[in-house]
């Protein structure tokens, strides 16, 4: 057993406690939660730690096999010249993409995240996650705008869906994005996930030229994707935003995160809540700077009572894999809200989202969340800072 304590303890399933003690066992599952050690029945010399104790973090977003694409790729050019350097940077040999996602599944530990929401296109982080301590979700990311070959992508992915299911790791089928996969296709997807019960994402809303071409069927993004792929010669706009464009193709009961959301608005905010109760805006502070040069508008979610979740997205995108890096992130810009709100959307609503409340996202008792020590936060209102660091203590 450990008796640990710090500054502050944020239990994130109540308020942040000055001075409390976490007694935990030997493998990290929590046994109590204490106001003052003279509760503690057993005789054990507290652990101090200066800074703030929180659950170990649950990374939303991420995409392991795109881990080696660390600095390829320019940054601050907008979504469609990002995409036009992805398609031919994704070249590159087995081993260079399987080495580069060991390291980052070794990194993410390191930076206490313990659950990993995560896309794949391929099998390549298979053995990673099998081996790793981090729990996994992977999310099958299919895409393909030909709705004549929407079977056919749809097989591929049940293909590798079985690939991971059969090796006991959690995944569900998803569509990578709006503008990327046909309306039959989408229908497939969801359709498969109201029969399994299963988990969606999609990226959604990270350019504004996204809500254009739906809209009006014009604008810079789709002629750029046009000229990447051919396949939007025949682009026909819904006269409707991104969002309700295809959430419509999608079932209203299943669990869903949209990711990036970096030109979301109210409406679409309202219209997803309406539609479907169980919905999820998943955050990726540091790479909407890098791509769009642009967060999302996160006092709008909080007024609309937003499940907010936090997402580190890949190294194509983001210089680090680190949930508090997102967050500082966060704060830099919106400095009025507060580290424990920032601290449960890192925690409690992706454990939520991933059905893993039972295990991760707050100090409960049975519960093996991870334990993390905030260090380098403001005494007074723990505010983070650009020196805050995170040491995970299991
Ligand atoms: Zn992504």
């Amino acid at each position: 057993m450990r008796l640990l304590t710090a500054d502050y303890i944020y239990p994130v399933s109540a308020a942040p406690m000055r001075g409390a003690y976490l007694l935990i066992d030997d493998d990290g599952t929590v046994l109590d939660l204490l106001r003052d050690t003279i509760d503690v029945s057993v005789d054990i010399k507290p652990e101090y730690h200066h800074g703030l104790i929180c659950p170990g973090f649950v990374n939303a977003h991420c995409h392991l096999e795109l881990s080696f694409l660390k600095s390829k790729i320019t940054e601050g050019r907008g979504l469609a010249a990002f995409i036009k350097e992805l398609v031919p940077a994704r070249r590159a040999s087995e081993e260079e993409i399987f080495n580069a996602a060991k390291d980052a599944d070794a990194e993410m530990i390191a930076n206490g995240i313990v659950m990993v929401g995560d896309i794949s296109n391929n099998d390549s982080s298979v053995e990673i996650k099998k081996a790793s301590r981090i729990h996994y979700h992977s999310f099958i990311e299919i895409y393909d705008l030909n709705p004549d070959k929407a079977f056919e992508s749809f097989d591929a992915g049940i293909k590798l869906w079985k690939k991971f299911k059969a090796e006991g790791l959690s995944a569900s089928i998803s569509p990578h994005a709006s503008y990327s996969v046909s309306a039959k296709l989408l229908k497939l997807i969801g359709d498969f996930a109201y029969e399994n019960d299963s988990l969606l994402s999609i990226h959604n809303q990270e350019s504004s030229g996204e809500n254009d071409m739906f809209i009006n069927g014009t604008g810079g993004f789709v002629e750029e994707l046009n000229k990447i792929s051919g396949a939007y010669t025949n682009w026909k706009a819904t006269g409707f935003r991104s969002l309700p464009s295809v959430f419509v193709h999608l079932p209203k009961c299943n669990k869903i995160e949209f990711v990036h959301n970096t030109y979301s608005t109210k409406d679409d905010v309202r219209w997803a809540h309406l539609y479907n109760l169980f919905v999820w805006w998943c955050i990726c502070p540091n790479a909407n700077m890098y791509i769009e040069n642009r967060l999302p508008d996160l006092e709008m979610f909080r007024n609309e009572v937003a499940k907010i979740c936090i997402g580190t997205d890949s190294y194509a995108s983001n210089k680090s894999l680190s949930v508090l890096d997102e967050l500082k992130c966060i704060q830099m810009q919106y400095n009025n809200i507060p580290t424990h709100e920032l601290i449960q959307w890192a925690t409690r609503n992706g454990a939520d989202f991933f059905g893993l409340q039972k295990q991760f996202g707050s100090f409960e008792k049975g519960k093996r969340p991870g334990i993390n020590v905030i260090a380098n936060v403001n005494s007074e209102t723990q505010a983070l800072s650009d020196s805050s660091y995170v040491i995970p203590l299991i």
